[in-house]
């Protein structure tokens, strides 16, 4: 059976192709381009306007036809309203009209899942960083838990509105990267892990405000949150004394982060991973596999009970489709 997996939860729209031997057959990605922040209705506008142009070209890239798609999966949460709803009406369209099921996917969950498909992490604790969001997430009981998350926004988006303030386009993470690797004057901002939580609201201010080399400041900012997030999830780490550690999300995509976590995990004696970063970033191909994984485990819904859920927690979600491996 093909799957095909429409990803809109934010700035990204993704189609994604995936056979039932987890072959990733198309994953076509479509960027909405904020000039300010995201804006809600234009980014749905922008998913409405790609959406059938980019399954065409999924279409095309996986040599997949219509008649060849047995599931739709569309991510049901959590994200924007206005860009959840265009894509789950599409993905209601195709369902009806193709006559296959239907699955809502969790986004965050399928972040874990896809590196689980296409990395050798197992039972991972998922670093997952995105624009959005920032969690860390295992597996523990039938669920995957939250160990640690944000208190505030997603580091994403702490370093896209640090760069905009900066005058750098969206986004900014990967424009953040190349200049730290020129600064060497590790500066004082404020540290913030609360628990198990970290908080980036405070980091921002300060970073904003310093009078420095914006080298520095951008090098500062990146060892500064990247170290919080390495402290929680080494704390995740001993806490369900797992010995892996997955990145995900589109900070995944930071050197500097694989590597001191990478760093962390060895002096562990533990692993990590990170899938190709096409499946690190928001992607149709890790909603269309989730939805597989659903609809095995008989979680597929009707098209009358497929609202969207903006504020869809992790821990919601029935892991139905793995086995319990451990209690604590
Ligand atoms: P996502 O929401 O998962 O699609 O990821 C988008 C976020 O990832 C944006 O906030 C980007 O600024 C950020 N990002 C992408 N590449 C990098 C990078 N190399 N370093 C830091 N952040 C990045
Ligand atoms: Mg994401």
């Amino acid at each position: 059976m093909i799957v095909l997996g429409i990803e809109g939860t934010a700035h990204t729209l993704g189609i994604g192709l995936v056979d039932d031997s987890g072959n990733v057959l198309a994953n076509v990605l479509k960027n909405y381009q904020p000039s300010e922040g995201i804006h809600p209705r234009e980014a749905a506008n922008h998913h409405a306007k790609h959406l059938v142009p980019a399954i065409e070209e999924a279409f095309e890239e996986g040599d997949v036809r219509k008649e060849d798609i047995g599931l739709i999966a569309f991510s049901r949460g959590p994200g924007l309203g206005p860009c959840l709803r265009t894509v789950a009406t599409a993905a209601r369209a195709l369902s009806l009209s193709l006559g296959v099921p239907l699955t809502g996917v969790n986004h965050c969950v399928a972040h874990l899942e896809i590196g689980r498909l296409t990395t050798e992490a197992d039972d991972p604790v998922l670093l997952y960083t995105s624009g959005g969001n920032t969690q860390v997430i295992a597996f523990s009981r039938g669920r995957y838990r939250v160990f640690g998350e944000t208190l505030d926004i997603g580091i994403g988006n702490m370093l896209d509105k640090f760069g905009r303030g900066k005058g750098m386009p969206f986004p900014a993470g990967p424009i953040i990267e190349e200049i730290a690797a020129d600064g060497s004057s590790l500066l004082e901002l404020p540290y913030s892990v609360k628990g198990m939580d970290v908080s980036f609201s405070g980091v921002l201010t300060a970073a904003s405000k310093m009078d420095a080399p914006l080298e520095d400041i951008c090098y500062s900012l990146q060892e500064t949150t990247f170290a919080m997030l390495t402290e929680v999830t080494e704390r995740a780490l001993a806490h369900t004394k797992k010995d892996e550690v997955l990145l995900g999300g589109g900070v995944a995509c930071n050197q500097r982060l694989r590597e001191m976590v990478d760093i962390m995990t060895r002096e562990r004696g533990a692993a990590s991973y990170a899938p190709l970063k096409s499946l690190c970033v928001d992607n149709g191909a890790m909603i269309a596999w989730n939805g597989l994984l659903m609809y095995d485990a008989g979680l597929d819904i009707s098209v009358e009970n497929s609202g969207i859920l903006q504020g869809y927690r992790t821990d919601e979600v029935d892991v139905l489709w793995r086995q319990q491996k451990d209690l604590f």
